[in-house]
């Protein structure tokens, strides 16, 4: 299934839809391993333009009110609202991800980001008084959004919406697999008539486009969610201009199930928490520590939830997993399990094999494993995939210091039957967020990492902070008496 929103000859700059000068590229659709959309894809010329678009648009933009930049976030909302069935249709086409995922996670967690900085910016101080100095949160200037393939939609509005209300312009730059719902983003903002400027779009390669960002002097702040490795190196191309570098790197997560927790719904939950998206979700719990003494119960426990989820075709409604997002991921997550098996892992669930009767796509198999040790390869790097390991633990003091014996420290989860036991625990994680209980997402909670998952903070009041440059403004007495 093709749509006409799928074919784009022209990128979105300085509020018009330009040719770009770069060449075409096809989208496949995961499941179906088919070209499923074209773009013409942006040149380093064409994002040089983009930010010369952006820096023009930056002073009239930054000087709008917050009352106004409110009222343009809750027209965004509503313009990608009208425009709900194209974008679950985009998200399912470009990443594989379930429809229903599609829509309530990828649309509705990106709905909700809008929104909730719509609502921020009635009430945020954007100037405060410290005796006899004002301090005002002014706009950074230029803002490169570079974003990955796995929540495409959320993702970006995790950057344009804080971006814009801060009275930053932006210039966004889509993952190459998936740049079709960043365009219906682009079209949303025209049809809203947002100034020219103010929202960009350069779909195009990492190296050319997202580089030549990177090292721009008229880009002001990079806010870079992806790879570790990509992280390192835009952090490095951009230090030249000393600019700004926020980074939301990958994870490797561990639920902590305590020994009073009730093992079966917390081993439930952290099969369930990996499999979303395709295991595809930085935040995911891809550790699950439980007590030895639980470890059997634990495994029976994982082995048939996984065996349960439903791995199939993304636009069917039951479908639980669909397809990861293309042969080269597919071949990364195989080679983790195949070389975690060779290394002594043993499978509890799933493996290397094609889940039957799906001869084409980019599927893979809930797959849960126990490894020899916790410095096992696959114990410790981000596999990406629908992979969970469980680890067994002596006693408290060893579950924390295995939690936290990775590089990285994004996220987690701790299980208890009394909440303040799994606070205390989850004060003890090096991570950025910690889930106690199975306790929802929060769109105006702060999310990043800790140790090499990242620099940054976004959403909420953190998120917007991102944008800001703090002044201090010192006034002579007679003014600056408080
Ligand atoms: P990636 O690092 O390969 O690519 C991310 C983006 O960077 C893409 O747009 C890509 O084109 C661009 N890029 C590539 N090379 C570049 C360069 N030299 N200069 C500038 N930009 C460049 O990541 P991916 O494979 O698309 O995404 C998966 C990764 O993202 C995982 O590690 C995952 O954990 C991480 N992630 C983190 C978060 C978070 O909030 N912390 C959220 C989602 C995904």
């Amino acid at each position: 299934m093709s749509r006409p929103e799928w074919v784009r000859e022209r990128v979105y700059v300085g509020g018009s839809w330009v040719v770009p000068r770069g060449a075409i590229y096809e989208v496949e659709n995961p499941a179906t391993e088919q070209t499923t959309g074209t773009v013409r894809t942006a040149t380093s010329a064409d994002a040089a333009d983009a930010v010369e678009a952006a820096r023009r648009a930056r002073a009239g933009w930054g000087s709008t009110t917050p009352q106004y930049r409110s009222g343009v976030l809750r027209d965004l909302s509503t313009a990608l609202r009208e425009r709900t069935e194209l974008l679950v249709d985009t998200l399912v086409a470009e990443v594989g991800t379930p429809v229903e995922l599609a829509r309530s996670s990828h649309l509705g967690q990106a709905l909700a980001v809008v929104d909730s900085y719509a609502e921020l910016l009635e009430t945020f101080a954007f100037e405060e008084r410290v005796q006899h100095t004002r301090v005002l949160r002014e706009p950074a200037g230029v803002v490169a959004a570079i974003t990955p393939w796995n929540y495409p939609l959320y993702l970006l509005m995790a950057k344009v919406a804080p971006a814009l209300a801060a009275g930053c312009p932006v210039v966004a730059k889509p993952a190459e697999l998936t740049p079709l719902s960043a365009f219906v983003v682009a079209d949303a903002f025209e049809a809203i008539g947002l100034p020219p400027g103010v929202f960009n779009l350069v779909p195009g390669s990492g190296s050319e486009v997202g580089e030549l960002l990177a090292t721009h002097p008229g880009v002001d702040v990079v806010s870079f969610t992806g790879s570790i490795g990509v992280g390192r190196r835009v952090a490095s191309v951009a230090s030249a201009t000393v600019k700004r570098v926020c980074l939301e790197l990958g994870g490797k997560s561990a639920s902590v199930v305590l020994p009073d927790a009730d093992v079966e719904q917390a081993v439930s939950a952290t099969v369930a928490n990996v499999m979303v998206n395709s295991g595809q979700t930085c935040a995911a719990w891809t550790r699950l520590l439980v007590p030895r003494s639980e470890l059997d119960a634990a495994l029976a426990t994982a082995a048939a939830v996984a065996h349960n989820h439903v791995v199939g075709d993304p636009r069917e409604g039951g479908t639980d997993l669909g397809p990861v997002i293309s042969a080269a991921q597919r071949n990364s997550v195989l080679t983790y399990i195949g070389g975690a098996l060779a290394e002594g892992a043993t499978l509890v669930c799933g493996g290397v094999e094609r889940p039957e009767g799906l001869a084409t796509g980019h599927y893979v198999r809930p797959t849960v494993m126990t490894v020899l040790s916790p410095t096992d390869r696959i114990a410790q790097e981000e596999v990406f995939g629908p992979v969970l390991v469980v680890l067994p633990y002596a006693d408290v003091d060893e579950a924390i210091s295995l939690a936290n014996a990775t590089s990285y420290g994004l996220a987690g989860a701790v299980w208890s039957a009394d909440d303040m036991h799994a606070f205390a625990v989850a004060r003890q994680l090096r991570t950025g967020r910690v889930d106690v209980n199975g306790a929802a997402w929060n769109p105006v909670a702060p999310f990043g990492g800790y140790k090499q998952s990242g620099n940054g903070r976004e959403l909420g009041r953190w998120g917007i902070d991102e944008f800001l440059e703090v002044k201090a403004v010192q006034l002579p007495a007679a003014n600056g008496a408080q």
